[in-house]
């Protein structure tokens, strides 16, 4: 913040906020003072009931970890807990899921990421009366040890990850305590839509989840989305380098826009002002012109556009490809749309325990894809949707309702979600794109589509500082402020071609979701920045 701005409030604005900030002090301090009392009674009722409890070492709230030691004990992740590791003692560390006491036993069903177990506490020779009562009044989401038996199931736990062995608990330690109320119920969280209704139960609205992100991310299908999108961007490295791409970063911080004015965010930059990257467009073209040959990156766009839709978001992740060709930008296509049919692939046969997560609260059919991918005109695209009644002109950009229901149209006819659309008219493209030299109305750009919803933007650039100047005056584009873009093109450069892909649009269409916020961890939108 400059100094101005710290001096710039009045006196009364300076007021309100020390009040403010010491009503945020003193909520925090009771806050602060109820858990140290709510502590302070667990322990007490814990020290009250030591003295004639046997069991007393067994169990109890750790004092904070803080490294006071080094502990050589192996904690064994609750997946892990097979039949293999039956009669096993073992340590666990997770979370309490739920958990019910019936008389002198506590059920409790533990969680670490996607994976539950039960486990069973009885008063016996091991725990005593006050041990079980110590179990069953930790709070839902607390994070505990526990030292168990593993044992043998006769019958198959339907209701946790781990079905053939339950946890016979020894000894239970709180390691960190959840408040007792929770913004939200993770069985709700993950429950279908619709089936709350019917039964009266509820389900969380994505405010509500997207408030509460830390919380909702715990439930499994949160679990399950992130992993898989982590496996998109993996595959799309590992493909990449595999071809011989080379992984480049590229600013975020730009003095000019890439595709033009509108959409940027505008910062302060020390006395003037830049911009925050639309697309890492001009900077991966200049690694063309810098013979890098094939490149790919991976990082943040940020879009200041006022869509409030299901697939827009103000920032995302794009995967950004750039590709010098030998003689037609089709063998980009080729190379784009193989590195597809590989994370498709990827996807398919690494997670198909993500998918089936996902799939138990949204249900969706497989994503399928032909090999080689169907490649079909912006012409012959416009054809389709004519005979199905759409009017729209030759030179008009597809709408979102006509994208998807050309994406409809082509599953009926070729049994793909995956498919190419080629030739745009020029019109309604960036100012850098190859005109089409047959017809000039029309252009070497594709787009790519995954359910009917555009995935990927690209092209074939002007690799010639002449017609880029041409065409960047025909957009009326300051021509000094891509300066350093034009010249990099006068001194030789490669033909090439490449394209932009949207992560969390990949992730959501990938699994037949039906809002990019669930596949962007924090989402940013015009309504939202926080958390
Ligand atoms: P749309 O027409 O859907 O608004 P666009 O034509 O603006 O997209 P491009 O600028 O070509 O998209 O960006 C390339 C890719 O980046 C898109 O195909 C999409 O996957 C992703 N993308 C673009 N804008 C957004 C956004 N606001 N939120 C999330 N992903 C986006």
């Amino acid at each position: 913040m400059t100094k101005e701005n710290v001096q710039g409030g009045g006196e009364e604005e300076q007021q309100a906020q020390s009040k403010k900030a010491l009503k945020k002090q003193q909520k925090e301090a009771e806050k602060a003072a109820k858990k140290a009392e709510k502590q302070a009674k667990l322990a007490s009722e814990q020290q009250e009931t030591e003295e004639d409890d046997f069991a007393k070492d067994r169990y109890g709230i750790c004092p904070m970890v803080q490294s006071q030691q080094k502990l050589d004990r192996a904690l064994v992740r609750v997946q892990d807990l097979t039949l293999e590791k039956a009669e096993q003692q073992i340590w666990v560390r997770a979370r309490i899921h739920t958990s019910r006491a019936k008389g002198k036993q506590c059920f409790l069903v533990l969680r670490h990421q996607q994976f539950t177990v039960q486990a069973l506490l009885a008063v016996g020779d091991r725990a005593s009366k006050q041990m079980v009562k110590f179990a069953a009044n930790i709070t839902k989401e607390s994070i505990i040890d526990v030292e168990a038996v593993v044992k043998k199931v006769e019958q198959k736990i339907e209701s946790c990850s781990q079905q053939d062995v339950e946890l016979h608990v020894e000894r239970i330690f709180v390691i960190s305590q959840s408040e007792a109320r929770l913004p939200l119920q993770l069985e709700d969280a993950v429950r279908p839509e619709g089936e709350g209704d019917e039964e009266g139960r509820a389900t969380v609205n994505q405010d509500t989840r997207l408030d509460n992100r830390v919380i909702d991310l715990r439930t499994t299908t949160s679990q399950a989305i992130f992993r898989l999108q982590s496996g998109v961007c993996q595959l799309f490295r590992d493909t990449l380098i595999n071809k011989g791409f080379v992984e480049i970063q590229t600013p975020k911080i730009i003095s000019a826009a890439s595709e033009g004015g509108a959409n940027v965010f505008t910062v302060s930059y020390f006395k003037t002002s830049a911009y925050l990257a639309q697309s890492p467009q001009l900077y991966k073209q200049m690694c063309i012109c810098a013979d890098f040959d094939k490149v790919f990156c991976v990082g943040p766009v940020f879009r200041a556009e006022d869509s409030n839709t299901h697939r827009h978001l103000t920032e995302f992740v794009g995967l950004d490809i750039e590709m010098a060709f030998s003689y037609h930008y089709h063998e980009v296509i080729d190379s784009i749309t193989d590195t597809m049919v590989q994370i498709f692939k990827g996807l398919r046969d690494r997670f198909q325990t993500e998918i089936q997560t996902v799939n138990k609260q949204y249900p969706s059919e497989p994503f399928k894809f032909l090999e080689p991918t169907l490649r079909l005109e912006y012409k012959e695209g416009l054809a389709m949707l004519r005979a199905a009644g759409v009017e729209m002109g030759d030179e008009e950009d597809l709408s979102t309702p006509n994208e998807k229901l050309l994406g409809r149209l082509v599953k009926e006819k070729y049994d793909t979600d995956f498919y190419v659309l080629d030739k745009y008219p020029l019109a309604v493209r960036p100012f850098y794109t190859m005109p089409d030299p047959n017809n000039p109305k029309y252009s070497n750009s594709y787009d790519m589509f995954m359910r009917g919803e555009e995935i990927l933007s690209g092209a074939q650039r002007i690799h010639d500082a002449q017609l880029l100047t041409e065409r960047a005056m025909h957009h009326n584009i300051d021509l000094e402020k891509i300066k350093a873009y034009i010249d990099s093109f006068r001194y030789g450069a490669p033909p090439h071609a490449g394209g932009g892909i949207g992560l969390e649009r990949v992730t959501m269409l990938y699994l037949g979701l039906h809002n990019v916020r669930q596949t962007s961890m924090f989402p940013r939108d015009p309504k939202r920045l926080t958390p």
